[in-house]
């Protein structure tokens, strides 16, 4: 009998993933990704305990922490006192089975393709989606360069553009940019003389908003800068800087946060390069998850603004349709497809709300907000951290 066979769309983590999880239970995959290369945009993410987990299961865990920062705590600071208000705890694998670490977007990348190379599956780069065709108990994706391939499924893992969704799922599914930019860089902890306020990631607070400031490779001698500002206009399409955002970003952050009572945060501030810009865009619920025998998984389907967890719930979705397909071996990929929608959807707009509503709160307040935020910020930590510690416990595999 001849293998089930699995082609995934896009190569970023939410592919990468998925063909690790999908070859792990016996699928054949192909990956195709629009990118002549391997390549990455943008700085460096902060893993959770969940995402560990599932970079544990992928068999790529090691590796990825060989490049990265160890995440205990992302510590919370005020920048008017420069007083600690709380912290979110990574450290209590007793509690969740694994810690957190920031790593950069390319470092992540490359030891998801350390492990594809590993188990020798194919990527096809340059490879740009133009048409799904479901016919005779198959599917079949079209290229723009000819090229096509045939399979039992299709894993639509290709981003918030997706072309699986847009072409073929759902195609009034249009992403929705929420009227800020991320912005920020990387530069050499060396630069920084005055000395650094936090062990290994802060979010520093004031009433301008909020700065992420984190160490964000295994040595510690680079540092990660980031921050959001709001822009009515989403011209900048990419993630690449210009001059004009390059200096309209550090004039911001100078005029919101250069005062700082930490003194490294203006020296962090005057250093960073290596820079990125981001439009934050959003998807809208979704109405449909899946069609036939095509689904679509992470930035695809749940795109949702920074809050910390997503790489975690693209890693989730890869490990948990894999999962599916392992337990539930004769079902279709309909069945399949159906049964993860139903156990992933509610969560997922659960999360996109939340991360929506501190994303609308991490702008400009007013002062009174803002004191009032500086006092209850010990209390909200401290009384938060079991919820949080339930969610990064939690493990899909047993959820079946
Ligand atoms: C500024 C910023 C900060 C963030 N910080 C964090 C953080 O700290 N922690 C965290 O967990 N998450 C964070 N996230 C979110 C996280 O980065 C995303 O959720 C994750 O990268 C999505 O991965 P993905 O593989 O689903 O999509 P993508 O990374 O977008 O990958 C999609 C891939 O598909 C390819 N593709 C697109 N169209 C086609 C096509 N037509 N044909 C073939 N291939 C195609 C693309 O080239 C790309 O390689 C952050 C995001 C941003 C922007």
């Amino acid at each position: 009998m001849s293998k089930t066979r699995a082609i995934i769309v896009g190569g970023g983590i939410s592919g990468i993933a998925a063909a690790l999880a999908l070859d792990q239970i016996g699928i054949e995959v192909a990956v195709y990704e629009l990118r002549p290369v391997p390549a990455t945009v943008g700085g460096a993410t902060n893993l959770t305990p969940t995402a560990m987990r599932y970079l544990d299961h992928l068999g790529v865990l090691a590796e990825a922490q060989n490049l990265a920062a160890e995440t205990r705590a992302m510590e919370v600071f005020s920048m008017d006192s420069g007083k600690k208000l709380g912290s979110v705890f990574f450290d209590r694998a007793d509690k969740t089975g694994y810690g957190a670490m920031r790593i950069t977007r390319w470092d992540l990348l490359s030891s998801l393709l350390a492990g594809a190379k590993k188990k020798e599956i194919p990527i096809y780069y340059g490879a740009k989606l133009t048409e799904i065709v479901e016919e005779d108990g198959g599917v079949t994706a079209r290229f723009a360069d000819g090229r096509q391939d045939r399979a039992d499924m299709l894993v639509g893992a290709d981003g918030i553009f997706s072309a699986t969704r847009m072409k073929y799922v759902d195609p009034d599914s249009k992403p929705v940019y929420t009227g800020c930019v991320a912005a920020g860089g990387i530069l050499e902890a060396s630069k920084v003389k005055a000395p650094i306020h936090f062990k290994d990631a802060a979010v520093n607070l004031s009433e301008n908003g909020m700065l992420v400031t984190a160490y964000c490779n295994r040595e510690r001698t680079n540092l990660y800068v980031a921050v959001t500002m709001s822009k009515k206009d989403e011209a900048q399409e990419g993630w690449t800087m210009g001059e004009k955002e390059a200096s309209e970003t550090k004039d911001y952050m100078i005029q919101r946060y250069a005062s700082a009572k930490m003194p490294c945060i203006k020296e962090i501030i005057d250093s960073w390069d290596d820079q990125f810009y981001w439009p934050v865009r959003m998807l809208k619920t979704q109405r449909a998850w899946w069609k036939g025998r095509v689904c679509l998984i992470g930035d695809a389907v749940h795109a949702m603004p920074p809050n910390g967890e997503s790489v975690g719930f693209c890693l989730e979705d890869a490990v948990l349709i894999a999962t599916l397909f392992q337990r539930r071996g004769t079902a279709s990929p309909d069945a399949i497809f159906k049964e993860f929608e139903s156990l992933r959807r509610d969560e997922m707009e659960r999360a996109r709300e939340d991360s929506l509503v501190r994303w609308h709160s991490a702008g400009k307040v007013s002062w009174l907000r803002w004191k009032l935020r500086e006092l209850c910020a010990p209390w909200y930590f401290w009384w938060t951290q079991g919820g949080r510690d339930a969610a990064y416990g939690k493990d899909v595999r047993t959820m079946i």
